[in-house]
């Protein structure tokens, strides 16, 4: 019995010789001819209704998607880019005009990957190094600067510093802090999750912190 891989392989090998072969045969005649007893495999026809985004300047629109083999720029791998996929990428996913298939499948999720994951990093430790130095703040007394840098957190994209942000407020504990986390806390805004509603709860929780530590004082 053949392996479900095997299998794959020979539908593949067949899809390049057969693009080659429709290759080939547009040399010598056009689409339409080729087509004139019916689509044959590996063509698809175009649904010209769903290519207006194909503007006059790329030219003329297709009536037709054949099989297209290519070398996977990274891998080297034969590949085909199919007539249907083709047909999905212009006229589902609206993709730009003038996309060529580079690169197989694995390249391309390996390259989505590495992004996804650098841009990742990129975003966690940039945040890292801005909770550290927010919070660093809180063990002295606000100053002039350390109170713009409160106030420029609070309106960071990220919200876990603007809960930081709120956090030093609370351990600060001055009367302009704390009216500012009295505001806080008494707008939930009007969903949960949202972040009024967030910023809330940070706050409340600032300010039962600050009148437990005055307590002990
Ligand atoms: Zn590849």
């Amino acid at each position: 019995m053949k392996s479900n891989k095997q299998r794959r392989t020979e539908i593949k090998a067949r899809r390049i010789e057969r693009a080659a072969d429709l290759k080939a045969k547009l040399r010598t005649q056009d689409a339409r001819q080729l087509s004139s007893g019916g689509l044959v495999p590996g063509m698809a026809m175009a649904d010209k209704s769903r290519l207006a985004h194909y503007n006059t300047t790329f030219g003329e629109v297709p009536d037709f998607y054949l099989d297209q083999a290519y070398t996977c720029r990274d891998c080297g791998a034969e590949e085909v880019w199919t007539a249907k996929q083709q047909k999905w990428w212009h006229e589902v996913a609206q993709g730009s005009v003038y996309s060529q298939a580079v690169r197989c499948r694995a390249c391309r999720q390996a390259r989505r990957a590495l992004r996804d994951a650098a841009l990742r990093n990129e975003g966690a430790n940039l945040l890292g190094d801005e909770v550290a130095r927010l919070r660093a703040l809180a063990t002295e007394k606000p100053t002039a600067d350390s109170l713009a840098q409160v106030e420029a957190s609070l309106r960071s994209k990220w919200r876990s510093l603007r809960v930081i942000a709120i956090e030093v407020m609370g351990r600060w504990g001055g009367p302009e802090q704390i009216e500012r986390l009295q505001a806080f806390a008494a707008d939930r805004g009007r969903s949960y999750g949202s972040w009024e509603y967030e910023a809330a709860n940070a706050a409340a929780k600032a300010l039962a912190r600050h009148s437990e530590a005055n307590r002990e004082c």
